[in-house]
């Protein structure tokens, strides 16, 4: 674990207004930065031009074991262990960063980014925890979220193996793993 690196507050606004333009929830942002709660307040009002989305975050895994958002999760966490083999960052910087390439990857696809930066951020938990992990499809050997007890031997992909409804060719809309 890669634990926070002490920021200056000019730093730490920065990082704020970074996730609240990705589009990042309020919780994102108290989790993340050591700013109070009033000052990200004034910040995403500023910023957002809005008042924050009240209500509890998302926090059951099953969203990312449905077929597109598996497809939209895996690339986005594919982006995030590559990053964190490669860059020396804050975890936070991680996630901002991937999600960052993940939005460039599916606007050059014309693809809507299915993933919020808020459910990238649980993710990003979740596998941390162990809650959620990637696992090699047996198929295309390409690493895939799934749920830890899978047995990586049998495991098949949701590219590989799509839903009956969904053309193969059009999988996930189009998007490309590799
Ligand atoms: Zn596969």
């Amino acid at each position: 674990m890669r634990t926070k690196s002490i920021l200056t507050e000019a730093k730490q606004i920065e990082r704020a207004v970074t996730l609240i333009n990705l589009g990042a929830r309020l919780q994102v942002l108290e989790s993340e930065t050591d700013l109070s709660y009033e000052r990200l307040l004034r910040l995403y009002k500023e910023v957002s031009g809005k008042s924050p989305s009240k209500g509890q975050l998302p926090f059951s895994t099953d969203w990312f074991m449905s077929w597109q958002p598996n497809i939209h999760a895996t690339l986005f966490m594919n982006i995030h262990e590559y990053l964190n083999k490669v860059a020396e960052m804050d975890e936070i910087d991680t996630v901002i960063k991937a999600y960052q390439l993940y939005q460039e990857h599916t606007q050059a696809q014309n693809l809507e980014p299915l993933l919020s930066v808020t459910r990238a951020w649980r993710l990003v938990k979740f596998v941390d925890n162990g809650m959620l992990t990637l696992t090699k499809c047996s198929k295309c050997q390409g690493h895939f979220v799934t749920h830890p007890h899978e047995v990586a031997k049998h495991y098949v992909c949701g590219l590989c193996n799509p839903p009956a409804r969904a053309g193969k060719g059009k999988a996930a809309g189009g998007l490309q793993m590799h």
